[in-house]
């Protein structure tokens, strides 16, 4: 067990879908897997972490489709409270693609890890991608149930399945 080197890429785990009355708030029901996600990283002192973190500008093509959210710079940018303070990777991205315009796939490349949890927000949108981006690259991936969330609960539940049925990753 030792041996398994692993790493942890969290998702949007920032103020702009976290905190209620912010354009893009997941809701009260998504913001419980906050504690199962410091309990992964409490469970798992030796794995990587990396925060990927939407970081938009105020042009950003994304705001064409969503309302302005997560504007470089601004609180909805940053890291939760609860994550602020450990010691990870930060990268950030300026659309869903969590590997789009970034270094992420170096960095990913770099760690070689034998085994990646991805958690965080949305399911059905930026985990979705981070799940098929690492697969792509030919990571052994888990998503962990309880530490993964959307404001479309349809949507999750769909994304649930295509990552294990399409995509080769494992729920837990
Ligand atoms: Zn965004």
């Amino acid at each position: 067990m030792g041996d398994v080197k692993e790493a942890i890429v969290l998702v949007d785990l920032i103020g702009g879908f976290f905190e209620p009355g912010c354009p893009l708030y997941c809701g009260d029901e998504v913001k419980s897997i906050v504690p199962n996600v410091v309990s992964l990283l409490i469970s798992k002192p030796e794995a990587t972490r990396i925060f990927v973190c939407d970081s938009h500008r105020v042009d950003d093509p994304e705001f064409k489709m969503f309302p302005p959210h997560c504007v470089e710079g601004t609180s909805e940018s940053r890291i939760l409270p609860q994550f602020e303070r450990l010691p990870g990777l930060i990268i950030k991205k300026r659309t869903f693609d969590v590997f789009y315009g970034n270094e992420l796939s170096e960095i990913m490349q770099e760690l070689s890890p034998d085994r990646v949890y991805v958690v965080g927000v949305c399911t059905d949108i930026c985990v979705l991608y981070a799940v098929a981006g690492l697969r792509v690259r030919g990571y052994d991936v888990i998503v962990p149930k309880n530490c993964v969330g959307s404001f479309d609960k349809d949507s999750h539940e769909w994304a649930m399945n295509h990552f294990v049925k399409v995509l080769g990753a494992r729920v837990e």
